[in-house]
C-alpha cells in the first residue's frame, strides 16, 4: 500500500512538502509506518480535482453510484482480517473489539445504509412544484482517531451515494486503515476526482480544507475545541457544516433499576476501546438510598473485563490509543483524587504497562469537579448521587454536552426522565440500537446526524422548481 502518499485526482503522489509524520503502534511503541505530512499545496491540488470531478459524479445515476460503493464495501468485508490487523496496529485494540464493533460491525453498517439509500426520493411533486434534492458538491470530511474506519465510513460513503465528490483527512493519529478505504474505493473503480484522501495535520490540512473557497461542505468530527475551530473557518466562507464533538454522558439510574443491567452497560462503554469513545456514559447518576448496592453491582461486574495487553485472546481492552492520550487520561486522575472524589477502585497509573491504564471508579463526586465535566477519554467512571429524581435529571443536563444518555428503572418512569435530558440519544434499560438510527448531538456535542437515512439527508440540499402551468 501507498502510505506515504497522498490520493488526488486517481493517483498516488508524493506531498509537495516531502515531510511525513511517524505512526506509533501504541501497544509496542514501535514507528511502524510514515504518512505525508502535507500542506496547503496538497490541499488546493485535491480541492481542484474534486471541484472538477463534481459535475459528472452529481450527474452519474444513483444506482451506479450506490453499485460501486456496495462493491467497495464489499472488498474490504472481503479483507475485513487484513483491516482488523490494521487497524490493531494503530489503535492497540483487541482482535474481538476490532473485528465486532470496528470493522465487521462498521462495514455493515455501511452495506444496510447503502440499501437506505435506494429509497431516497430525489425529486418530489409538492402542492403545486417540484422538490429536488441536490447534492452540495465538494464534501471536505475530517475525521478522529478513535473509531479510524467507521468515522471515515459515515461520512465519506453517504456524502458519495448522493453525488458530492470528497476530500478525506483521517487523522494522523490512526491514519492507516484510511489506506485500506482508499484502496476499496479504488478496486470499485471511483472515476479520477471523486475521491481524494490527504493525510496530515489538523492546522496544515484541516484548516485549509475547511476554509477553501471551493469546498462546500465540512463534516468535522472531533473535539468541541477542534469542532469550534473548523466552524469558525468554514462558516466565513458561508459553508454547510456537521458536527460531531465530544460528549460527557450520564447514565441515570432511577429507584428500582435493575442494577447488573445498569452497571454492565455503563462499564462496557467505559471498557471497551479502552473508554476512548465519545458516546461513552462516563457520569453515572444514580440515587443516595441505593449507594451502597450500586458500588457492589459496580465492582462486582468489573470484575469481568481484563485490561491489559491486547495481543492476548481474554483481554477485552488495550492501553490508550497515545502518550499524549495517556497523560492525559493520568492527569484527570489525579485531579479527582485532588478534589476528594472517593477513589473506589484503580489508581493513579504509574507507567509501568506502557500506556495501559486499569479502569478508575470515582464516587461522591461533585457535578462541578472537573472529572464530572471535562471529557476525559479514557477507562474512568465518576458516581454521582441525588436525593430525589428531579435533582437526577438536573445534574444529567448540568453539563456543556449532549451527545447520548441511558436511564435505567421501571420502563414507563425511565422514558419520562430520558425525554428530559437534553442529548442526541438515551437508551432506556437493555434497549439496543439498531446501526442505522440516527447519531448526534445537542449542545456542545455538535449538529448534525450521521448513520441510517438521517445520514444521508445530511448530505442533500433542497432546490423548489417552479413550473409554469
Ligand atoms: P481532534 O479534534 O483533535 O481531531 C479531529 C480531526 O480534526 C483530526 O483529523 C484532526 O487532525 C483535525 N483537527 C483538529 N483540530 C483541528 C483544527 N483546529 N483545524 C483543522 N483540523 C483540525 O479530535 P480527536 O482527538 O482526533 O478525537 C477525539 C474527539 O472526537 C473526542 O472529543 C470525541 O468525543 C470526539 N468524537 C466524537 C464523535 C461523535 O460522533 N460525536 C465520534 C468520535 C469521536
Amino acid at each position: 500500500m501507498e502510505q506515504e502518499k497522498n490520493y488526488i485526482n486517481g493517483e498516488w503522489i508524493a506531498p509537495q512538502s516531502n515531510a511525513y509524520i511517524d505512526v506509533e503502534n501504541p501497544v509496542t511503541q514501535e514507528m511502524i509506518a510514515k504518512i505525508p505530512k502535507s500542506d496547503e499545496r496538497d490541499v488546493d491540488a485535491a480541492v481542484a480535482s474534486a471541484y472538477a470531478a463534481f459535475p459528472a459524479w452529481a450527474a452519474t445515476e444513483p444506482e451506479k453510484r450506490l453499485a460501486l460503493l456496495k462493491e467497495a464495501i464489499q472488498w474490504m468485508m472481503d479483507r475485513s482480517d487484513d483491516m482488523i490487523r490494521t487497524l490493531r496496529e494503530e489503535l492497540g485494540a483487541p482482535q474481538g473489539f476490532a473485528k465486532r464493533v470496528h470493522v465487521d460491525g462498521n462495514l455493515k453498517e455501511a452495506m444496510e445504509q447503502m440499501e437506505l439509500a435506494g429509497e431516497i426520493e430525489y425529486v418530489r411533486e409538492e402542492d403545486g412544484y417540484e422538490v429536488w434534492m441536490e447534492p452540495y458538491g465538494v464534501v471536505a470530511c475530517l475525521t478522529p482517531w478513535n473509531y479510524p474506519l467507521g468515522q471515515i465510513t459515515s461520512k465519506v460513503i453517504p456524502a458519495l451515494a448522493m453525488g458530492n465528490t470528497v476530500v478525506l483527512k483521517p487523522s494522523s493519529q490512526t491514519p492507516l486503515t484510511a489506506y485500506w478505504f482508499a484502496e476499496a474505493l479504488i478496486a470499485a473503480g471511483i472515476p479520477k476526482g471523486v475521491f481524494q484522501m490527504v493525510c496530515g495535520s489538523g492546522s496544515d490540512v484541516g484548516d485549509p480544507l475547511a476554509g477553501h473557497e471551493k469546498v462546500d461542505m465540512v463534516t468535522f468530527t472531533g473535539s468541541t475545541k477542534g469542532g469550534a475551530e473548523i466552524a469558525r473557518r468554514a462558516s466565513e466562507g458561508v459553508k454547510q457544516i456537521l458536527l460531531e464533538l465530544g460528549g460527557k454522558s450520564p447514565a441515570l439510574v432511577l429507584e428500582g433499576a435493575d442494577l447488573e443491567i445498569a452497571s454492565k452497560r455503563v462499564l462496557d462503554t467505559i471498557i471497551n476501546n479502552s473508554g476512548q469513545s465519545c458516546s461513552a456514559l462516563t457520569r453515572m447518576i444514580a440515587p443516595k438510598s441505593m449507594k451502597e448496592e450500586v458500588e457492589r453491582a459496580l465492582l462486582d461486574r468489573l470484575q469481568t473485563y481484563k485490561v491489559g495487553d491486547p495481543t492476548q485472546e481474554e483481554v477485552d481492552a488495550g492501553p490508550v490509543q497515545s502518550k499524549k492520550q495517556y497523560d492525559k487520561v493520568k492527569g484527570f486522575i489525579e485531579k479527582g483524587v485532588k478534589a476528594g472524589a472517593n477513589l473506589l477502585t484503580g489508581e493513579i497509573p504509574r507507567g509501568d504497562a506502557g500506556y495501559i491504564i486499569q479502569p478508575v471508579i470515582f464516587t461522591d463526586v461533585d457535578n462541578q469537579m472537573e472529572i464530572a465535566q471535562e471529557e476525559i477519554f479514557g477507562p474512568v467512571l465518576s458516581v454521582l448521587y441525588y436525593e430525589d429524581e428531579e435533582e437526577g435529571v438536573a445534574i444529567a443536563n448540568d453539563t456543556k454536552y449532549g451527545l447520548a444518555s441511558a436511564v435505567f428503572g421501571p420502563e414507563e418512569k425511565a422514558k419520562a426522565a430520558a425525554r428530559k435530558i437534553r442529548a442526541g440519544n438515551a437508551t432506556i434499560n437493555d434497549g439496543k440500537s439498531p446501526g442505522n438510527a440516527p447519531f448526534g448531538g445537542y449542545k456542545h456535542s455538535g449538529y448534525g446526524r450521521e448513520g441510517g437515512k438521517y445520514g444521508l439527508l445530511e448530505f442533500l440540499q433542497t432546490k423548489a422548481i417552479f413550473r409554469q402551468e
